[in-house]
């Protein structure tokens, strides 16, 4: 009999291990892979060294979430206090030093103009050791910002990723060029992974849908000799797009036309020292709606020897998802931002440096290198 029981209590007990076990398992293996995955958000957040992409991806919560949640709980700039929202950024938000209209339009000008960028995939193309190359093949996605540089209309079919499935591709369509960072879109393959957000201005437009407008990267080319600098191609048959575009062009013609003094150009005129020192960028810190923040160009590196080129150095504020926004230096040639040009000039690349200042990948002063 006893023998009996203590069989029967060695079964209960094994049982009852093996129901634990199991149990421990199926729960902590189920909350370990949630844990994983915003490990892996992390472990691609540290990935980029001084790079300043935003990481998103953790499960449970939406994009839109995680990037509220990240722009709250900011490290680098608590409460960003120097962040304007840049449908609220006017005159006197600049220093009084710089406070003059046509500074003022060349920034609503930038504004109009700049992207939020989200890549959905590391091509197996990076290099070791380059930034994200832990994550190659995979798609944990990040964010940065960019430029609209030039824009116009193609003729022919369209060959977006709406009209390729569809038996009557529209036309004409429309080529887009961006300009971002290369740590941010690095090739082609990443171009096609790429949704790029215009007129991301604030929350509304996100949430009523009616200014902010997606579309698809097509291509990227890589400028030769580095300078963490890329040309991306978008692709769209969306003419309203291209209309608002081509409204912020007129407006800054217009804008700048008047706020100038009379009788006198400022193309290609010289600033006074003081004023060559701005530095004003417009970003999407964190994935969120377009900030602009002000500052100071601090110092320059020369890049190289043969080319007029440098990396600015500079006080305005940046966060994870500025990378690639434009910089707008005072300095440059002025005649470059009037459209129909191509807009040019330095992109941001890194943070982090000595002092809280930050640094943009080369670019010639000015596109004619004068
Ligand atoms: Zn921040
Ligand atoms: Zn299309």
């Amino acid at each position: 009999m006893s023998r009996r029981v203590i069989v029967v209590v060695v079964v209960v007990v094994v049982v009852v291990v093996v129901v634990v076990v199991v149990v421990v398992v199926v729960v902590g293996g189920g909350g370990g892979g949630g844990g994983m995955m915003a490990d892996n958000v992390l472990r691609k957040k540290r990935d980029q060294g001084h790079h300043e992409c935003e990481v998103l991806g953790c499960q449970g919560a939406s994009e839109a979430e995680e990037s509220g949640f990240a722009w709250r709980n900011c490290n680098k700039n608590p409460g960003h206090p120097n962040f304007i929202p840049a449908s609220d950024f006017s005159l006197t938000d600049l220093p009084e030093k710089f406070r003059q209209p046509w500074i003022f339009e060349l920034v609503k000008y930038v504004s109009a103009r700049t992207v939020r960028l989200r890549v959905g995939y590391i091509s197996t193309a990076r290099p070791d050791g380059y930034c994200f190359s832990n994550f190659r093949g995979q798609r944990v996605p990040h964010f940065g910002s960019g430029i609209v540089s030039t824009f116009g209309f193609e003729i022919g079919p369209c060959p977006c990723a709406e009209c390729g499935e569809s038996p009557s591709p529209r036309q004409p369509w429309y080529k887009i060029m961006v300009h971002t960072a290369l740590h941010v879109v690095y090739n082609s393959e990443e171009a096609r992974a790429t949704q790029v957000s215009l007129f991301y201005d604030d929350e509304e437009t996100c949430s009523t849908n009616s200014k902010m407008k997606t579309i698809w990267g097509a291509k990227a080319v890589e400028i030769p000799d580095g300078g963490d600098f890329c040309f991306l191609t978008c692709v769209t048959h969306d003419r309203q797009l291209v209309e608002q575009l081509q409204l912020a062009d007129r407006q800054f013609k217009l804008a700048l036309s008047m706020s100038r003094p009379a009788g006198h150009s400022i193309l290609r005129r010289r600033l006074n020292t003081e004023l060559r020192k701005l530095c004003v960028m417009v970003s999407h810190p964190h994935g969120q709606p377009k900030k602009v923040t002000v500052g100071e160009e601090r110092s320059r590196e020369k890049a190289d020897s043969r080319r007029h080129q440098f990396h600015y150095i500079y006080s305005t504020d940046t966060c994870p998802g500025s990378s690639g926004a434009f910089v707008i230096l005072a300095d440059s040639d002025l005649s470059v931002y009037l459209p129909p040009s191509m807009m040019w000039g330095a992109l941001h690349s890194t943070g982090g440096l000595e002092g809280g200042l930050n640094k943009s990948g080369w670019s010639s002063p000015d596109i004619y290198g004068t």
